[in-house]
């Protein structure tokens, strides 16, 4: 299959350019188009040949569910039912915007769009160009990240190119994502609100909203070894792993550039190509490594949005270790350590 990719002017969208991908849509093809979290890989989400192109095209477990995006908040009641006040609540505070809301379905959701569950995750994005492919294709659209199952979620077109060209119908190249880590998702079925993936909407923004919230137990392990059974379904699977071995180094600074210096010295002086994932802040004070900053510790949206890009870039360079520094603080240091962590299967140095 010839993959067309058409290059979107935000500045300028024109609804011939939606026309094109909305009429793929509905034929059942794919069509992968950029959201604020990552690039979505998008079909029909009521078609259950569209949502079985999605699986093979990405090489996912069929029993890893898909997020149904919409572009109009009460669209919720065709897909779900049973729904609770905290759903209503969440979606006048955050959509449209980077949460996903798990509620009971509604009978015309197929069980191969949730994965055989009985519950359906739902988002409504921000980006306008998401928003008007929904909206012209009259779909609800089931999108997962547009990487391959296991590699780096995709933040540009150019990555979506490298894991999904001739395998997808169409490309809409909306330019890098502003966020480039995927949606907070919290389950609204059970009693407690539950946060089965964090993200750019924190805990304490949804505690805000509609109190108590809680972190699955999956979403704090921090440990390789632990077996914890995961409520979404995705967890439990290798995740974002770039090529590369990925090592986490955590402690004080000084310590980490310090350990992280002399590991990367040795596996250089065995042969090996080393790369350091750095900031603006460290970058210059390694003295070994390929060193790539993703961005300064006081703007915690570049580091975010880079760290996808990144480990993309260390593969394309062919290192075959990577040692990280570890990002705890701040309002998104849950989110992005949760996405390094499964990065690096759980590897991690304490120094
Ligand atoms: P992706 O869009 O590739 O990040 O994948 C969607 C994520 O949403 C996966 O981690 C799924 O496990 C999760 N998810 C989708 N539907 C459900 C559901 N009904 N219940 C729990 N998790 C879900
Ligand atoms: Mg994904």
């Amino acid at each position: 299959m010839k993959t067309i990719v058409q290059k979107m002017d935000r500045n300028n969208l024109k609804p011939e350019e939606f026309a094109l991908a909305a009429s793929l849509l509905k034929e059942g093809q794919l069509v992968a188009f950029p959201t604020e979290t990552v690039y979505g890989l998008g079909g029909d989400a009521l078609d259950e040949m569209a949502a079985k192109r999605i699986y093979a095209a990405k090489g996912r477990p069929s029993d890893n569910p898909l997020i149904v995006h919409i572009a109009d908040a009460s669209d919720i009641e065709k897909l779900a039912v049973d729904i609770p006040k905290t759903a209503y609540a969440l979606a006048g505070r955050f959509w449209p915007g980077p949460l996903t809301m798990i509620l009971k379905k509604s009978d015309i959701v197929p069980y191969s769009t949730t994965g055989g569950l009985d519950t359906v995750a739902i988002r409504m994005p921000s980006d306008e160009i998401a928003r008007e492919l929904i909206r012209t294709s009259g779909l609800y659209i089931a999108a997962p990240s547009a990487n391959s199952s296991g590699r780096p979620s995709t933040t540009k077109a150019e990555h979506v190119k490298e894991d999904l060209d001739g395998k997808i119908a169409m490309i809409l190249d909306g330019g890098a994502v502003t966020i480039g880590l995927e949606s907070t998702i919290v389950d609204l079925t059970g009693e407690v609100p539950m946060i089965l993936r964090p993200g750019y909407i924190t805990k304490e923004m949804l505690e805000e909203a509609i109190g108590t919230t809680e972190y699955d137990k999956a979403v704090v392990n921090k440990e390789k070894n632990v077996t914890i059974v995961a409520k979404a379904p995705g967890m439990k699977y290798k995740h974002y792993a770039p090529k590369g071995d990925l090592t986490i180094f955590e402690g004080e600074m000084s310590a980490v550039i310090a350990g992280i210096s002399k590991a990367a010295k040795e596996k250089e002086e065995s042969g090996a190509k080393v790369g350091i994932l750095a900031t603006e802040e460290t970058k210059d004070k390694y003295t070994a490594g390929i060193v790539k900053s993703i961005g300064s510790r006081k703007d915690e949206l570049s580091i975010a949005s880079h760290l996808f890009d990144t480990l993309r870039e260390f593969d394309t360079l062919g290192v075959s270790y990577i040692y990280s520094e570890s990002f705890e603080e701040g309002t998104l240091g849950q989110a992005i350590m949760n996405r390094l962590l499964k990065a690096a299967g759980y590897q991690r140095v304490l120094v």
